[in-house]
């Protein structure tokens, strides 16, 4: 035979063998892939549906809300702002709006803070309008949809970093977001002094990380929220997050 056809023949049957083993290897990549969505999936309904559960045995339902005050005012992924909830606003600088019955306790903070030569710590996000934590909240929705999440699950990853709207402490002007809102907030000097001194102006820290499972929402170092110093030197002595705390006095006021 023609060494030219036999060389041809070579070659095509070493593309044919080349295609094969490609094939198969995708294969098993997008089935390994698949499972571990599956499973990340299914462990994550289950976290939530576990903190939802938890969530919602707490009553807020009549006047027990009201009670409590509106320092108490408990707004999760299960909880929505009470549709009477009634609060002003006030400028804590040129561009962010705070609760106008804690505004000072948050200037005051901040200013002490510096006093405390705690010189790299600024309020990034405090009240936000429901508009703005919808377009934050679809935004981050169509992140995972581009990733190839499903509508319904990419929503469901969304609402445990981002709230729904409605459902968002920054929709209360209750709370605030510092410096770059990451993780890195941790090792900061500003965090260190926080952690020390946030509760004498009444601030707590919202979502340890230990509490993830009752909070609903995982640590967040940067978001602080305003409770009052009674409650917030109480609630660090039992320490109790915000749903511990107000099922715990629900109780403690039913006795
Ligand atoms: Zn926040």
């Amino acid at each position: 035979m023609d060494r030219k056809i036999i060389n041809r023949q070579k070659i095509i049957i070493i593309i044919l063998f080349l295609f094969v083993v490609i094939l198969g290897v995708l294969l098993c990549y997008f089935k390994y892939q698949n499972n571990n969505l599956s499973e990340t999936v299914a462990n994550q309904n289950i976290e939530i549906s576990n903190m939802q559960e938890f969530i919602s045995s707490i009553d807020l339902s009549g006047d027990e809300e009201t009670d409590l005050g509106w320092e108490l005012v408990l707004v999760n992924s299960t909880n929505k702002i009470p549709d009477d909830y009634e609060f002003e606003l006030e400028y804590i600088d040129s561009t962010r709006l705070f609760d106008s019955r804690a505004v000072n306790y948050l200037k005051d903070m901040l200013k002490d803070a510096k006093k405390d030569k705690i010189t790299n710590i600024w309020a990034q996000s405090t009240y936000r309008t429901i508009e703005l934590q919808e377009a934050l909240f679809n935004e981050k929705v169509d992140e995972y949809k581009k990733q190839g999440y499903s509508e319904t699950l990419s929503k469901t990853l969304t609402e445990q970093s981002i709230n729904k709207p409605g459902y968002s402490e920054h929709n209360l002007g209750l709370c605030v977001d510092f410096n770059n809102v990451d993780n890195a907030f941790e090792k900061s000097k500003a965090y260190e002094w926080l952690m020390k001194n946030a509760e004498n102006y009444g601030f707590i820290l919202r979502y340890p990380e230990e509490k993830a499972d009752i909070t609903g929402v995982k640590y967040e170092p940067w978001h602080w929220r305003y409770v009052g110093v009674e409650h917030a030197k109480e609630m660090n002595r039992l320490n109790m997050c915000l749903e511990e705390y107000v099922e715990y006095l629900l109780e403690k006021n039913q006795k």
